[in-house]
């Protein structure tokens, strides 16, 4: 198999310039590449990062231009940059993973269809094409049930839930007054989980996989709270989520940093939820916990260079620090829990707080997965009464 490696040295597109974006960055810049980063939002942390930026809304053509005269590979942090920005990058320089993937899994209604339709477990799922058909739709899934819009939605937004036939008039208005061209949502079964687990997986260009150890995590309001690594689940489970996140990714094509975000339900079961093509929050335990992180598997498989391995170097939890948890942590200088052993804290720098966003996290490593987990525990407590102890 032949294909070009980007060497070191070379300039390396972002899309996007969140955390993950300025986490890539830095992983980037610590192998010798220099990065470009593409956000229209001039405080995006990974602006401040990048040895060239751009704040230019994704449709401008000139910064188009401009970053494809820069870039020799393009990557992206989160999945919903315009998989028609990709595919017009792509024409010239290598995007991975491909515009083809990420416009597949933009809509959730293609993704569930892809992996179903190869055989993966996936929650009961429906199209509704028309608010109209909320209650025939819902019908037929059954109760309780889920409405996402197909596109754009993330962490819990442009979702509704259907607990019995009271919710229907309320949803079916709310579909209504949401309605644009083109629009679609999905109906999926609500289905009663013991557990969220998700498992991270890279494919590079030699076609190699390597998996890192399945996680568990908890969510709040639809957001990701704790992860806790590894997951405390018989070794049976996790041997099948590794084989799905392996089949998953091939029947993909994927080259590059790919997560996997599971229900495992009280028969045993796993169903797969959804499929991120990028790096993951649930996996930035990685970067203190693990000999090569997430970040730098996505620098590798973009590249095409030698995945690294994704061995846990010790058991981990880590706590996301949302919205007021930042300005908690800050308020008190970290002092309490710096002091702590084996307590890595990130904090984004992001200028404007707002109550559901993702400023920061902090990483616990410890000699056992309950020791960590005391040590998020009594984070969250502390952050729950206002205190970081
Ligand atoms: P999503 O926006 O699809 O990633 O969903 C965010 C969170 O909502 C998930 O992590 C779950 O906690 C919950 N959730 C999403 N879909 C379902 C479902 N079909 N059944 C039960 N919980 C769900």
């Amino acid at each position: 198999m032949t294909f070009k490696v980007i060497e070191p040295g070379s300039v390396l597109g972002v899309l996007g310039g969140g955390q993950l974006g300025a986490m890539f960055t830095a992983a980037a810049q610590r192998l010798g590449y220099r990065v470009a980063v593409w956000d229209p939002d001039p405080d995006a942390p990974a602006h401040r990062l990048a040895q060239r930026s751009f704040a230019a809304p994704f449709s401008d053509e000139a910064t188009l231009e401009q970053f494809l005269i820069l870039v020799s590979a393009v990557t992206y942090e989160w999945e919903n940059v315009p998989a028609d920005l990709c595919r017009a990058l792509e024409a010239t320089k290598p995007v991975r993973p491909s515009s083809a993937i990420l416009r597949m899994i933009q809509d959730r209604l293609d993704q569930k269809g892809f992996l179903a339709a190869r055989g993966l477990p996936v929650v009961p799922f429906l199209p509704l094409a028309e608010s109209k058909q909320l209650p025939a739709v819902v019908g037929k899934v059954g109760y309780p049930a889920l409405v996402k819009t197909a596109t754009t939605g993330y962490d819990g937004k442009g979702q509704w839930r259907v607990n019995d036939e009271s919710d229907l008039g309320r949803i079916e208005r709310a579909l209504h007054e949401s309605t644009r061209p083109g629009i679609r949502w999905i109906v999926e079964g609500l289905v009663l989980f013991d557990r969220e687990l998700s498992i991270l997986i890279v494919r590079g260009m030699d076609e190699q996989t390597r998996v890192y150890p399945l996680v568990e995590n908890e969510h709040e309001e639809g957001i990701l709270r704790t992860t806790f690594v590894p997951a405390q689940v018989p070794s049976e489970i996790a041997g099948r989520a590794m084989a799905l996140a392996v089949q998953a990714v091939e029947a993909l094509q994927g080259i590059g940093v790919f997560c996997l975000e599971l229900f495992h339900m009280p028969n045993g079961e796993l169903l797969i939820n959804e499929v991120a093509p990028r790096p993951h929050n649930s996996g930035h335990y990685t970067l203190d916990a693990c000999s090569v992180s997430q970040f730098e598997q996505q620098v590798r498989a973009l590249c095409g260079l030698p995945l690294g391995e994704a061995r846990l170097l010790k058991a981990a939890a880590m706590v996301n620090l949302i919205g007021s948890d930042a300005t908690t942590i800050q308020e008190t200088g970290c002092r309490a829990l710096l002091d702590m052993p084996g307590t890595f804290l990130h904090l984004y720098g992001k200028r404007t707080l707002r109550p559901r966003r993702k400023m920061g996290h902090v990483t616990f490593l410890a000699d056992s997965l309950s020791l960590a987990q005391e040590r998020a525990q009594q984070l969250r407590r502390g952050l729950a009464s206002g205190r970081n102890t």
